[in-house]
């Protein structure tokens, strides 16, 4: 029985500790830190609530690596589960590397003054790690997380050789709000604004945000959806593990009232993450809007719908060529009675937990740093389908009619 300390009381975070609480072969002590006790407090009561599983809560600020380090002294977990926001990953891992504590996270580093979702920070941890003996999986969320799991899951069982990807993220919920993002409005809001960026033969290729739509009819009666290509961080890790892979796309579906009200926003300044004087004070706009907008911590009780995540892989098998898509589907609803989440925080809490069961279980711990694809995909897709993110793959290709 090990015992896991997560970072981060939101969303995410309190999907995760339900999550974890559900295992305790594997969790068999919880605790939960993050910059509002408050909050540590609230999930730790519904995880009892659920569960019958006392977790203890702790307030801490991440961006302080030796509050970390004191903090990881005294609790001595086996793992930090890092589901505080990309601008902690660094500090995070530098405590983790201190305290001598094996380290995993949904989103790669970001640097506060500039949207930039790269990789490179975080791998330049490879040898640290290496040579501490620890283990530090990047990216365990959905996408990146299973998305990654589901690519190398389609290189090992189904392809000689993996030439297209195309990963396809829907939220075919419905909040009822005016204007809400699925998850931090901050980092949600500066990845849709960035320049999107896809794969092409042997480089990325930039294009405006949002330049590129589609329509995307989901299986299972989930809908037909405008999907944007944008870009997303898994694609920098998939095209540098995936040598064969040719072209690599990432969309997300977005509604035209979002993108009504994001195009105001952008208009009068208020997605700036550049500080502006206002009254005497430094206030960086897009976190003043972040203050405004829907907790989306708070938006399960309202939400319905289902969001249908997936990738559609082509390459060759046997000389032939082929297409598979590989996806999930969940229902909004579902995941708030199981958890009182939406399902974007539950599609992203669940592989976390699962990432650091596998690692706790000694199936994906190796000294260093890794992104999800570097591991065996088989028990991580046995989870999936057991731990509440049923998968299915069907021998088609559903953006063939829109290429
Ligand atoms: P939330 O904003 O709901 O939660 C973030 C939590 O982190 C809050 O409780 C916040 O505390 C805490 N936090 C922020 N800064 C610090 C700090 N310095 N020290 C301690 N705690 C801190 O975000 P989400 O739960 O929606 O997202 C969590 C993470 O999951 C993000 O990194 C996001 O990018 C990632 N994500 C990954 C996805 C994937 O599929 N891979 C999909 C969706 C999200 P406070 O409440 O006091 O502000």
């Amino acid at each position: 029985m090990k015992k896991v300390l997560i970072i981060g009381a939101g969303g995410v975070g309190s999907v995760v500790a339900h999550k974890c609480a559900q295992h305790p072969d594997t969790f068999g002590e919880i605790a939960l830190a993050s910059r509002t006790l408050q909050k540590c407090t609230d999930i730790a009561d519904s995880v009892q609530e659920r569960s019958g599983r006392k977790i203890s809560t702790h307030c801490l600020d991440a961006d302080g690596v030796s509050q970390t380090v004191a903090l990881l002294r005294e609790l001595q977990p086996d793992l930090l589960l890092n589901v505080a926001l990309p601008y902690q990953d660094l500090h995070l891992m530098d405590a983790c590397l201190e305290a001598g504590v094996h380290y995993l996270d949904t989103a790669n580093y970001e640097p506060p003054e500039v949207a930039k979702f790269e990789y490179h920070w975080q791998w330049a941890y490879q040898e640290r790690f290496a040579q501490a003996g620890l283990c530090a999986l990047l990216g365990s969320g959905f996408d990146p997380g299973v998305t990654n799991v589901f690519t190398s899951y389609a290189a090992k069982h189904h392809f000689d050789e993996i030439h297209e990807l195309d990963i396809v993220d829907v939220n075919g919920g419905d909040h009822g709000r005016a204007f809400a993002t699925n998850f931090n409005p901050e980092i949600n809001i500066r990845e849709i604004t960035a320049p999107c960026r896809h794969w092409e033969e042997d480089a990325f290729v930039e294009t405006p945000a949002l330049s590129t739509k589609r329509m995307f009819t989901c299986p299972e009666g989930v809908g037909t959806y405008s999907i944007y290509r944008m870009y997303h961080e898994e694609m920098e890790s998939l095209t540098r593990h995936l040598s064969t892979l040719r072209r690599a796309q990432f969309w997300m579906s977005f509604s035209e009232n979002y993108l009504k009200h994001l195009e105001v926003l952008q208009n009068v300044g208020m997605t700036a993450i550049e500080p502006v004087t206002y009254e005497g004070k430094q206030i960086v706009p897009l976190k003043f809007l972040k203050a405004v907008l829907p907790n989306p911590g708070d938006l399960g009780k309202t939400t319905t719908g289902r969001t249908c995540i997936g990738c559609i892989v082509r390459g060759l098998k046997d000389g032939q060529q082929k297409a598979i898509y590989l996806y999930n589907i969940s229902d909004h609803t579902q995941c708030f009675e199981e958890v009182g989440s939406q399902a974007v925080s539950y599609t992203t809490g669940v592989p976390a937990m699962i990432g650091a069961k596998l690692m706790l279980e000694d199936k994906w711990l190796q000294p260093g740093v890794w992104n999800m694809e570097q591991f065996d995909p088989d028990p991580f897709m046995d989870h999936l389908n057991t731990c509440g993110l049923p998968w299915t793959i069907l021998e088609t290709d559903p953006l063939l009619s829109e290429r």
